[in-house]
């Protein structure tokens, strides 16, 4: 785990010297919670966002795409029901004043049983060998099935504990526990108190005729405030989605994972209107898609997880969430929610407007279910960086032994496709490679680069992801060809010029990663 936690640290310097991630007005001490994008950073993201946006809106006929505005009217919040229930539990310690949310604490407790157990097997696994059996280890070994069942014992606590409300319980789970703050080390916790997470704002000018709005903390809403305007002036017929990536903010109690929890961040949310009784099938649907997209990146089967809601959202009768390995554990990236008409309904509630869908092939009309899927990018980003950063071991100059930082990203999602660099910066080399970036530059991102050793610019373009690097050398002038290292492998070929876009396009077109998840 510290190792672990090392790997996080240093992902998260490589992401400032390396201008993925910095942190919001730095230059001011900076701002919590809160970060800027820098010049890899944005293509990154901007990557993620087409992928999806792509995987949503491209290949499926019966979804569309939106952007409403992250001001609204502020009954929205309240028919939602973000006014009165967009709350987390938070608890303080007494001695080094951190704030925590409690359920969190909790989780992060049973995650440290969940790792006891996994260290138990790893030892088993090396002490018998070929003839380790895990299944039957997990099953008859004294000391996994007594941390199973601690596990049990919590989780139903805390699961009953978060339905019904009863912040008194968690806190007692906290004590019971011995649970202590990982900053002053002491069990001395104040109550748990409910806070609200949204933000809020005042529009208009005078004193008077202010208003008080709230910023939005999902984009979810704008798509039902508009899902009948889509579905009259799109003629959508059920079922159909809405998709939208953009803006939302949580005045999150704890922010302290970097990009994990942000205080401003961004979504990418989908919301598809089905006939009621259908929206069982339906969550499964999009469950089995949505994990696809994200195997689909080639990042390990074994990165991701589901894990299914203890407590459902107070507009939910289904719910789970897309984990990821992050170096801090398993953590959601995305949830998908049976979010039934509770929204739709709400709202032609408090609007007095109907928001109801004429079902042609039944001949009456009714309030749709919805199903959501809801991934963050910046939890995406991370996710992504996570899995690709790594530190290897090769041979240096002279045989020695040296490291290498490289983003094994996946190639889509590259900021930069490919470098090109000419061996030398004199003999017509440079001339020779400017013109390969000026025929390449439409279609790919392309970065020339002749400063220092070819060594050390293949180093630089491994530490933020280029798949390719194009040597070209005294060669490439008399028989047109170059070579091509492969960021993963170091390994290289000789290619001719022509049949650079072919090669580079083949792996980092988009249209290769859809293609696994339609
Ligand atoms: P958590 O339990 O981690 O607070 P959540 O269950 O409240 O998350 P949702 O409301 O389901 O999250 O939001 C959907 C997605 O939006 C999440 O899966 C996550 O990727 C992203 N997200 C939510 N809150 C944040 C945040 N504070 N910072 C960055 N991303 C976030």
């Amino acid at each position: 785990m510290a190792q672990q936690a090392d790997v996080f640290k240093k992902l998260v310097a490589h992401c400032k010297e390396y201008g993925f991630v910095f942190q919001s007005s730095e230059i001011y001490d900076g701002l919590a919670a809160a970060y800027d994008y820098g010049q890899y950073g944005v293509e990154l993201k901007n990557n993620i966002k087409k992928y999806w946006w792509d995987s949503m809106v491209l290949l499926h006929e019966n979804v569309v795409g939106l952007d409403s505005a992250i001001f609204m009217h502020p009954t929205v919040w309240k028919a939602s029901g973000h006014v009165d229930a967009f709350n987390d539990p938070l608890i303080d310690n007494k001695d080094s004043k951190k704030r925590y949310r409690a359920d969190v604490l909790i989780e992060d407790l049973i995650q440290k049983i969940e790792g006891k157990i996994e260290k138990e097997v790893t030892k088993a696994k090396k002490r018998f060998g070929d003839a380790f059996d895990e299944a039957q280890f997990k099953e008859t070994n004294p000391g996994v099935l007594a941390n199973k069942k601690k596990i049990e014992v919590i989780h139903s606590r805390f699961a009953k504990a978060l339905n019904d409300n009863d912040l008194e319980e968690l806190r007692q789970i906290i004590i019971d526990y011995e649970i202590a703050c990982p900053i002053s080390g002491t069990k001395n916790w104040t109550d748990v108190r409910q806070f609200n997470l949204m933000f809020s704002t005042e529009i208009g000018s005078t004193a008077d005729g202010a208003q008080t709005i709230y910023l939005r903390p999902e984009t979810a809403q704008g798509i039902f405030v508009n899902y009948l305007n889509v579905q009259k002036s799109g003629r959508m017929k059920l079922p159909f989605g809405i998709a939208q990536i953009g803006k939302a903010f949580r005045n999150e109690i704890v922010a302290r994972q970097f990009i994990f929890r942000m205080r401003e961040f961004e979504q990418m949310e989908m919301q598809f209107f089905v006939r009621p009784g259908e929206d069982q099938k339906w969550f499964e649907y999009w469950k089995e898609k949505r994990m696809l997209w994200h195997k689909a990146l080639g990042m390990g089967d074994d990165s991701y997880r589901f894990h299914d809601h203890d407590k459902l959202a107070h507009y939910a009768n289904a719910a789970t969430d897309i984990e990821f390995k992050m170096p801090f554990g398993f953590k959601e990236v995305e949830g998908i929610h049976s979010r039934t008409d509770f929204d739709l309904s709400s709202h032609q509630e408090y609007s007095g407007k109907k928001l109801q869908y004429f079902d042609p092939e039944l001949n009456k009309n009714y309030v749709p279910y919805v199903i959501e899927t809801s991934i963050g990018v910046d939890r995406m980003f991370l996710s992504v960086l996570a899995g690709a950063y790594n530190e290897e071991e090769i041979e240096g100059k002279d045989g020695k032994k040296d490291t290498r930082i490289v983003l094994n990203l996946p190639p889509v999602l590259a900021p930069v496709k490919l470098a090109v660099l000419p061996l030398v910066k004199k003999d017509g080399l440079p001339e020779l490679a400017r013109s390969i970036v000026n025929t390449l530059k439409f279609d790919f991102n392309c970065q020339y680069d002749e400063k220092d050793s070819i060594g050390k610019r293949y180093r630089r373009q491994d530490a933020i992801g280029t798949p390719y690097c194009i040597t070209i050398d005294h060669q490439s002038l008399e028989d047109n060809t170059v070579t091509i290292r492969y960021r993963d492998t170091m390994k290289q070929d000789r290619v001719k010029i022509e049949e650079l876009h072919g090669i580079i396009a083949d792996k980092v077109n988009l249209r290769e990663v859809l293609k696994k998840v339609v």
